[in-house]
Parts: C-alpha cells; sequence; structure tokens
C-alpha cells in the first residue's frame, strides 16, 4: 500500500508505520496497525477519511485506548489518533471548550483552575472528551451527557453543532455510537464552586478508585456493562469466578468487573475469559453480561461475543 499522499497531506511526523497496538491502549494488547496517522485539524480528518474511503480502506478513530481491545493480529487499515486543534482547551464563564482528544483529567484539570465545579467525577477516567462522549462514560453518580451544552461532530453529510438532548444519550450509548459518527469537540457547562471543594472531592474519588480498582495492572476498566438491576462484577464474584484466569488475562480478585492483564495476556485470552464468564454468568444467575469494551477486529469494531442462545 502506498501511504505517500497521507504523508504529503499530513505531514511526514504525522503519519507511522508498523506501531504495535498494545502501546495505544491501556490493556498493553493488540498487534501492529498499517498505519497511525494524527490529523490535526476536521480538514486533514476529512481528508484521511475521504481517502480511505475512496480505496477502500477500512480505518478507525482511537482516542486514549482506554476501552479498547486491539486484536493480536492487528489492524489492517488506518488508525486515526487526532492531534492538533483537537487538543484545544480554553474557558469562557462557566464554559469549557475542548477538542476531543484532551484528556479527561485535563478538563478536570481546567475545570479546577477555574474553580468550576461538575466535572470531578471524571477526573479519574483515563479516557479523551471524544471517547467520554461518544461512551457516556460516567463514575459516582456522574455521566458525560449531564455536563455537555453542545457537541460538534462529524458524519457522511458534513459538521454539525448539537445540544445534548439530540445526542441520544443513554448509559455507555449515544447517537455517536449509534451512528458511527465522530466527535470533533465539546462544550462542557458546569457551575461556580469552591476551588478547594472540587480538589477535595477529586483527590476523594482518586483515593476511591486505588483502593478498589486494580490500578497496578493493565486493563481496559469495567470489562461488562451493568446489567439492568444488578452489577456485573457482583455477579462475578457470586458465580465463584474471582481470580478466574485464561492464559495472561483474569478476572481481578480485587474488583471483578476489571479483566487485567498480568503480563502476557493476548486478545484472545481476554476474548476466551470474557466468553467464559458471560456463560458462566448465564448459567447460575440468568442474566446476561455484555462487554462494554469494544473490540477492535481485523476489519474495524466487531462485537465480542459471538450471538449465542437468547441475547
Ligand atoms: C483503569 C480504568 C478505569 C476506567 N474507569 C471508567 C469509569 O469510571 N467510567 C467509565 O465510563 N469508563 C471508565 N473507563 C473506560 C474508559 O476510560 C472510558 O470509556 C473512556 O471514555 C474511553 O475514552 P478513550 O478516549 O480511551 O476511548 P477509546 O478507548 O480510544 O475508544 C473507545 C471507543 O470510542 C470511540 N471513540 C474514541 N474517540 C472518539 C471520537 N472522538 N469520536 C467518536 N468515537 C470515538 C472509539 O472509536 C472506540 O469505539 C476506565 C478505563 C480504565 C482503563
Amino acid at each position: 500500500m502506498d501511504f505517500s499522499k497521507l504523508r504529503t497531506v499530513l505531514g511526514e511526523e504525522n503519519v507511522s508505520q508498523g506501531v504495535r497496538l498494545a502501546d495505544y491502549t491501556t490493556f498493553r494488547i493488540g498487534g501492529p496497525a498499517d498505519i497511525l496517522v494524527r490529523p490535526q485539524n476536521a480538514e486533514q480528518l476529512q481528508g484521511v477519511i475521504d481517502w480511505c474511503q475512496n480505496l477502500p480502506l477500512p480505518w478507525i478513530l482511537l482516542g486514549k485506548g482506554s476501552n479498547v481491545l486491539a486484536n493480536d493480529e492487528g489492524f489492517h487499515g488506518v488508525v486515526i489518533c487526532p492531534e492538533g486543534d483537537f487538543l484545544a482547551i480554553h474557558t469562557e464563564g462557566y464554559q469549557i471548550h475542548a477538542g476531543c482528544g484532551v484528556s479527561l483529567a485535563r478538563v478536570a484539570r481546567e475545570a479546577l483552575d477555574h474553580e468550576l465545579t461538575g466535572m470531578e467525577f471524571a477526573s479519574g477516567i483515563p479516557g479523551s472528551l471524544g471517547g467520554a462522549v461518544y461512551m457516556n462514560a460516567g463514575a459516582y453518580g456522574g455521566e458525560m451527557s449531564q455536563v455537555l451544552s453542545s457537541i460538534q461532530y462529524l458524519d457522511q453529510t458534513g459538521i454539525h453543532t448539537i445540544g445534548p438532548d439530540e445526542a441520544r444519550f443513554d448509559y455507555r450509548n449515544s447517537r455517536f455510537m449509534q451512528e458511527g459518527s465522530l466527535v470533533l469537540g465539546a462544550v462542557l457547562h458546569l457551575k461556580p464552586g469552591d476551588r478547594q471543594q472540587i480538589q477535595d472531592q477529586m483527590q476523594e474519588l482518586a483515593r476511591r478508585r486505588k483502593e478498589k480498582q486494580p490500578l497496578e495492572y493493565p486493563s481496559a476498566g469495567s470489562m461488562f456493562k451493568r446489567p439492568e438491576g444488578y452489577f456485573a462484577g457482583k455477579l462475578i464474584q457470586d458465580a465463584g469466578l474471582s481470580g478466574f484466569t485464561v492464559g495472561g488475562a483474569k478476572i481481578s480478585e480485587k474488583h471483578c468487573g476489571f479483566v487485567i492483564n498480568t503480563g502476557a495476556a493476548t486478545a484472545q485470552d481476554v476474548r476466551n475469559l470474557v466468553q467464559a464468564v458471560h456463560d458462566k454468568v448465564w448459567e447460575s444467575f440468568g442474566v446476561r453480561i455484555w462487554p462494554e469494551v469494544r473490540y477492535l477486529g481485523e476489519w474495524g469494531w466487531e462485537p465480542m461475543l459471538a450471538p449465542k442462545g437468547e441475547a
């Protein structure tokens, strides 16, 4: 494949070949990607997508890689990591304007610096703003849908700006996920707060995460979505699966909702473990647990569990 057009448009320094996806995911799992590009603005991003679609060549957008499991064989296509303009952040009054590539930790720090409250819940989520809007990430009673004022996104018809009421947010779901559209940036609307209280709350939530979550191991956070009326971690624990291991993948004894990479886990280890855990929980309690983590297969995002029995 000749990638010289991409190099010309994006600049040599923004095109990398032969990267290991393991280096771009918090799970530290994943084979090589054909090519990884770093568009610096919306025009370049659109140009990359047009180029891929004309060939055609599969492409995916990656944020901080904290909610993905990448295939051991890697990805035969273009991995897009937005940078440049997408890393910009500034505050006007009670509103923070940020590009999709800005980390949630950075957004939370910006809020603290301007004595704005509302983003504390997200300060320990290791994702990008774009990934968090797409996933409607949440924690400790807060979620992205509650703090957004507007979202700018890109789809087949161009760039649009919408309010949160048009974003079809649901539990770990959004219109961007349903439609496969790309979040370019967002405006968050926060409230004035007390600097010390905001800082104390962020520190308290960080302490709780450290105490309850296996942050010392690579993972993608909670592996499964919360089934209605239950907690996935509790179901897994009650099914006797604490510490259950497949190859290098393990159900964390500290938090059974986390699958951890104990050192040399492969994506196949994780997939086999996820399937076994799903089946055991179903047999034990008649409850289906589905992965929250997105599986990056050979041709793009694929469902992690093959449909089996009733869904
Ligand atoms: C230790 C740990 C703790 C975690 N705790 C939490 C938690 O408390 N709450 C929670 O909700 N999640 C949690 N997560 C999961 C994860 O951090 C969030 O889901 C986060 O929002 C993912 O953002 P990301 O940038 O890493 O997305 P990625 O993992 O890079 O991508 C995830 C999906 O989002 C898509 N995507 C990324 N950026 C964009 C964009 N700009 N436009 C459109 N699609 C995009 C990708 O294509 C992919 O399908 C945790 C993860 C870890 C490792």
